[in-house]
């Protein structure tokens, strides 16, 4: 079975002494996670040690990235690079996140160089697509993020794209509280799988994990995540409460 992850995006929230109590509260409280099953705390970077120190020891959960720069290292002050993070045990970089292609304009071309960077040091990039309002009304959010997809990542080996986590994320959901319904939800999860699989064939494209982000929460969680091609969700705000995302972690499959 594909893996099933509850991943955690804090985004740029949360003073450090906020971090270590959310980290307090979330250990805990009743959660659990069986071998297929991890959860991601993708935290902002300079709370990347202290995340990592408090989930030290906890099987199957892991200290993410938010994002990362596309080169390896030299002069680009402000900037981190995915072997930088991989230095410090960070092995799962989210890349594309919607916000990152809107406000600072991160197209499919620059995210492919992010991909590459990401697997060339054996990290997972967390690779996020999904479509704005006016796409859905219209009708053609498949072919939005089909473009997306064949951009940032069909230059990838089958070898290669196996160790990508999918999030797909339509932009009219993150953060409005309107979410998806799981029928809209598994429509174009499973749409996204054939585009895998025209690419590297149905058994490459059933290994990928296709996780649902848009106002997840405890109450909905459950719902959306027993869609067969979902397999768990990028979670913002409700990743905020430790009660919440404890639950959305018990809801995975
Ligand atoms: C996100 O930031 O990836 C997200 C899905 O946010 P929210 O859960 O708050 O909609």
């Amino acid at each position: 079975m594909r893996k099933q992850i509850a991943a955690a995006n804090w985004k740029m929230n949360l003073s450090q002494n906020e971090a270590e109590t959310l980290l307090d509260q979330l250990l805990a409280t009743e959660h659990s996670l069986s071998a297929n099953q991890e959860a991601i705390f993708a935290v902002p970077a300079i709370y990347i040690p202290l995340a990592t120190q408090k989930l030290v020891g906890k099987t199957n959960v892991y200290v993410a990235a938010q994002n990362c720069h596309q080169k390896d290292n030299g002069a680009y002050t402000g900037e981190i690079s995915a072997s930088m993070f991989a230095s410090v045990g960070v092995k799962h970089i989210v890349l594309g996140h919607s916000e990152r292609r809107e406000y600072f304009a991160e197209s499919d071309a620059l995210l492919a160089e992010k991909v590459n960077a990401v697997l060339a040091i054996a990290s997972t990039p967390i690779f996020c697509c999904g479509e704005p309002l006016a796409i859905r009304e219209a009708g053609t959010q498949n072919t939005f993020v089909e473009a997306q997809l064949k951009n940032s990542l069909f230059h990838l080996t089958a070898e290669q794209i196996t160790k990508v986590v999918i999030a797909y994320e339509p932009i009219w959901a993150i953060g409005t509280g309107k979410t998806a319904s799981s029928e809209q939800a598994q429509e174009i999860h499973a749409y996204i799988r054939s585009v895998f699989a025209s690419q590297y064939g149905q058994s490459i494209a059933n290994q990928i994990s296709i996780l649902y982000g848009g106002s997840v929460k405890a109450a909905n969680a459950k719902e959306i995540f027993s869609q067969p091609d979902v397999d768990g969700g990028l979670v913002g705000g409700a990743s905020l409460v430790a009660t919440e995302f404890a639950a959305i972690i018990n809801a995975l499959k």
